[in-house]
């Protein structure tokens, strides 16, 4: 069992419900189970901004999946949201990186862990920190908080609090769990 951070984000048909009922899929699959999910932010685009706002989320997961069969479920799911990608790093209706696995580090033709970007990207870090505040970031067991310090102030106020919390199974209201 190892624990994994996978990013969800979609900016097309109905972004914030593509984003829950991904989340649910995603604990349906044999051998993923979530722990935890962020709040859902709203982020303005990286690339060409003539596209719609994202909708974001981090989901904290254990799972029994190697990370090449993590990756082919993430996108089977992505693949079952018709996901469409007109161009790189246009519009999409769900998108989902593995973020984290563990505290290994993969560098394969079909996945880069820990994910290039995620330090970059104020919509992947904050919502992580949301729900890991300690968090190690491998391969130097950087604090994940030291990062909000870097993010330019443009790219906090770009990232907005659309959801206070979608706590798996979204029943419950209030912040998640700090460990
Ligand atoms: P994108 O459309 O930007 O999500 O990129 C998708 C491609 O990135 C896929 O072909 C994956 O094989 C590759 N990839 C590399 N590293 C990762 C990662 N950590 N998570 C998800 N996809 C990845």
């Amino acid at each position: 069992m190892t624990e994994a951070v996978i990013g969800l984000g979609s900016n097309l048909d109905n972004p914030e419900q593509q984003v829950l009922q991904a989340l649910k899929e995603l604990d349906g699959i044999p051998g993923i189970r979530i722990l935890k999910t962020s709040s859902l932010y709203s982020s303005v685009p990286v690339g060409p901004q003539d596209q719609p706002d994202f909708v974001n989320a981090v989901a904290l997961v254990k799972t029994e999946l190697e990370p090449e069969p993590l990756l082919n479920a993430l996108q089977d799911l992505e693949n079952r949201h018709r996901r469409v990608r007109l161009r790189h790093w246009g519009p999409r209706t769900l998108d989902l990186d593995v973020l984290f696995f563990g505290k290994r580090i993969i560098d394969t033709p079909r996945l880069r862990v820990p994910h290039p970007e995620f330090r970059n990207r104020v919509f992947t870090v904050i919502p992580l920190l949301e729900i890991m505040p300690d968090f190690l970031m491998p391969p130097e067991n950087t604090p994940l908080r030291d990062l909000t310090g870097l993010l330019p102030e443009r790219d906090l106020r770009a990232l907005t609090i659309i959801r206070e919390s979608s706590r798996f199974p979204f029943s419950s209201a209030g912040k998640p769990d700090l460990h």
